[in-house]
Parts: C-alpha cells; structure tokens; sequence
C-alpha cells in the first residue's frame, strides 16, 4: 500500500472499529508503521470527518515527539511510537475502550488461559498494565512492559491495545480480545474458569503457526475435483 491508501485505511479501520461496537467516539486511536515514519489518528477527531490529510506522521526513529500534519497525533501517541521503537515486528497498533475488556482492566485483572485463543496473543495470560495518566511517558513504559513477548495488553482503568504485522491482523486481534474479555468475565459470574496448562496453549500455539495460511491449490485442481464430484454422484 502506498502512503495515501495507508491513510485511507486508517480511517476505514476508525470507522469499522466503532460501527462494530469495539469503540465509541474518539476514544480508540491506530497508528500504522509507513517506512520510518508513523502514521496516527489525529487527537479527539470524529472519524468520519477524517481525510487521509488528517492523518499525523511522526518519525520513528529520530526526533522523538516530531510531527507532521495539520492537526495534533492522538495523545497517546507515546505508546504508539514506543512500542514501534522496541517491536520492530509491529506494524500496526490499535487502542480502544472496548467494553469488557475495559471491566477488567477497571478491576485489575489480567487475562489467564481461559480459553485456547489466548495463544493467538503469544502466551499464557494478557498482562494488565499498571496505571498511569492517559497521554503520559509513564503510561507507555507500563504498556511496553506489559506487551513484553505478547501482542496485546489492558490498561489499567483505561482500556486494551493490540498490535499486529498489519493494521488487519492488529483489528482481528482487537476483536477477539474483546470476546476473550467478554467470556472471562461471564465465566466469572458462574464460578469461574477451568484454566489451561502452559503445555496446551504451548500446543495451541503450535497450531497457530500455520493456522489461517491456506495453501493455494494448484491451478486446475478445483475445477478436477467438482468434475469428478459431478461424475460420482450421477
Ligand atoms: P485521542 O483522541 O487523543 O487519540 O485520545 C483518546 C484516548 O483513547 C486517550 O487514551
Ligand atoms: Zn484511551
């Protein structure tokens, strides 16, 4: 993608992150890695007044803090860059105040392995970072810790972040977080869970290597293989 059509599903992405219900208002903020620049939601902007203009551009690298654009990058852009800067494997970070996972964070819990997707986060749990005022330095060094080996954390009393290779996979990530916080919490309610041992989601994870990359058949192949349905069945 070049640089325009990144800004541009940017904005597609704000928009379908708030239609779906994982975020509300400008509460949420994506950042997107374009080379060595950043690419971020400009602060308390509606999304569907964005331009692919709007769209801030700090480098990563160098000049920490630096900005382009005609508005000001979303305050949390400290994390946003800090995790760029420490992960060079991330592509892309998406923060919101998705409902459940928001609860846990309100109550301090971490996520445990609950259910087998935890795997698709990197580990056994999803840290909770510790506190700190949003926008701040101090909150960055919290969630960098709590992203430590895991591609998604909550924020104590705040919210969730995820980060992927690109902007879809950091999205899907974002949306099952919300579900695995959803279920946790209703599992909660009725006793609480059966916990996975390190050695199955060590085993899911895997799975998970090779899960979702679906080998081309080769040309021809599917064509072949409904003829000869066709010609079994009648
Ligand atoms: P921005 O509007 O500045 O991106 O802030 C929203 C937010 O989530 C703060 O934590
Ligand atoms: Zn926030």
């Amino acid at each position: 993608m070049n640089d325009f059509e990144l800004r541009q599903s940017i904005i597609d992405h704000c928009i379908r992150m708030n239609a779906s219900g994982l975020n509300q208002g400008t509460s949420g903020n994506i950042s997107v890695r374009a080379g060595d620049m950043m690419l971020i939601t400009p602060s308390a902007t509606p999304y569907e007044k964005l331009r692919p203009q709007d769209i801030a551009a700090m480098p990563i690298d160098h000049d920490y803090g630096n900005w382009e654009g005609p508005l000001k990058p979303s305050t949390e852009w400290p994390f946003h860059l800090d995790i760029m800067r420490a992960r060079p494997e991330v592509g892309a970070v998406v923060h919101t105040h998705s409902t459940f996972a928001t609860i846990l964070s309100i109550a301090r819990k971490e996520i445990p392995a609950c259910h087998y997707m935890i795997a698709a986060f990197g580990g056994s749990n999803i840290r909770c970072a510790s506190f700190a005022r949003y926008g701040t330095k101090e909150l960055s060094e919290a969630a960098v810790e709590a992203l430590e080996g895991r591609k998604a954390c909550l924020l104590a009393n705040h919210g969730m972040i995820t980060l992927g290779p690109t902007l879809d996979k950091a999205m899907w990530l974002a949306v099952e977080l919300e579900t695995l916080a959803k279920q946790y919490y209703h599992s909660l309610l009725i006793g609480g869970p059966v916990l996975l041992s390190d050695a199955e989601i060590a085993e899911t994870m895997k799975g998970f290597a090779t899960y979702g990359l679906q080998d081309p058949k080769p040309a021809g192949t599917a064509k072949a293989a409904v003829k000869s349905r066709k010609k079994q069945s009648g």
